[in-house]
């Protein structure tokens, strides 16, 4: 099979083209960071109209890379939630005009599920399995009995790990998104020189916060200014890193304690992280189960990862009407039920 996968739920315009649901035949990715970094973040209006110039090229890029043509794909796949629902409407409807002019089926990917399908394209990923989802918007740990099926066992109740990073980063005076640069600071910093509060909330709680130490971080920036000292900021990175990595790490263990599983996948941009992936490496081999990590490159988002998750359903049978719709927000529990039509 060749699908076609459609990636715009945020400041990437992304198409790939996969083979039988593994192989990357191309992936191109049109980061928009450059133009959001004059104002500090994402500007959905802004992101909108880039998809709206970028989509077709980058389609065609995909396309000559993998040295196909439109009438060879099997199957067209478009991320439809969640996300910016402006930028989401360009994949969507893009989706929809390939699946309608070629009478291909047009499959619908839940975003998150696409980071979680990341690890599918770095070999095998076998459930039953405890995602561990850090990216921009995210923070989860999620149960996953088998392909296609999602239970949440915990998740932030304030902001996300990568959004905490970015607000670090910019009280840092670092530009955006700050994530990398905080993770290459905090490697040349002491990570007890300055020790950050770690939320474990409840006994046994699998959820995370993040805001609290993200306030703990600013006004030890605040203080230090205030009377004058200089802070070094690879100590405050290396802090922050050392805070956030413990709580990912140990709610992870504890996860897989719950669920009994031998297999954690970790999904979304933090994935990327150089102090986490090192931590959550160590630690799977004293408590004797195994831990993957997308390729750095797909981390990230990707429309690689949104074919890879749309394969099991292609494989399947299970496809979307061209009525579907973009959503801003889309439970993945959903996802996995559809509304799927089987075109038999
Ligand atoms: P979502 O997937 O939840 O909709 P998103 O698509 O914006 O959000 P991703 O593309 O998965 O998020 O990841 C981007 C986030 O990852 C940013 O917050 C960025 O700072 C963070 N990030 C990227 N690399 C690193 C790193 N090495 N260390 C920490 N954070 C990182
Ligand atoms: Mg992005
Ligand atoms: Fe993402």
């Amino acid at each position: 099979s060749l699908i076609l996968g459609i990636e715009t739920s945020c400041d990437e315009t992304s198409a790939a083209v996969l083979r039988g649901g593994r192989e990357v035949l191309s992936n191109i990715i049109s980061s928009q960071v450059e133009i959001h970094r004059q104002f500090g973040g994402v500007v959905p209006e802004v992101a909108s109209r880039r998809h709206v110039e970028n989509v077709a090229v980058v389609v065609n890029e995909a396309l000559a890379k993998a040295g196909v043509g439109l009438g060879d794909l099997s199957a067209v796949a478009v991320t439809y939630g969640p996300g910016l629902v402006g930028a989401l409407l360009v994949g969507v409807t893009a989706g929809k005009a390939i699946a309608y002019a070629k009478s291909i089926p047009l499959i619908g990917v839940h975003h998150i599920a696409g980071h979680i399908y990341a690890n599918f394209l770095a070999g095998g990923m076998e459930p039953p399995l405890v995602a561990l989802v850090v990216s921009g918007g995210h923070t989860e740990l999620i149960f996953m009995p088998e392909h296609g099926k999602f239970q949440f066992l915990g998740r932030t109740r304030d902001d996300a790990a990568g959004e905490a990073y970015d607000k670090v980063a910019r009280s840092m005076g670092l530009s955006y998104p700050g994530g990398p640069l905080i993770d290459k600071l905090a490697a040349e910093g002491d990570p007890e020189a300055i020790v950050f509060p770690r939320a474990w909330l409840e006994e046994g709680s699998l959820d995370f916060s993040f805001s609290g130490l993200k306030s703990a971080v600013l006004n030890t920036l605040h203080n230090a200014e205030q009377r004058g000292r200089k802070l070094n900021p690879s100590d405050v990175a290396a802090g922050f890193q050392a805070s956030v990595v413990d709580v990912l790490v140990e709610k992870t263990v504890l996860a897989v304690q719950k669920t009994g599983v031998n297999n954690v996948v970790v999904a979304g941009g933090v994935a990327a992280n150089r102090g986490l992936r090192a931590r959550l490496r160590e630690r799977a081999a004293v408590e004797g189960f195994s831990v993957m990590f997308p390729p750095m490159s797909l981390c990230t988002d990707n429309a690689a990862m949104i074919a890879a998750a749309a394969h099991p359903l292609y494989a399947r049978g299970l496809f979307h009407n061209l009525d579907l719709n973009a959503y801003a927000s889309l439970p993945l529990t959903k996802w996995e039920e559809g509304p799927f039509v089987s075109l038999e």
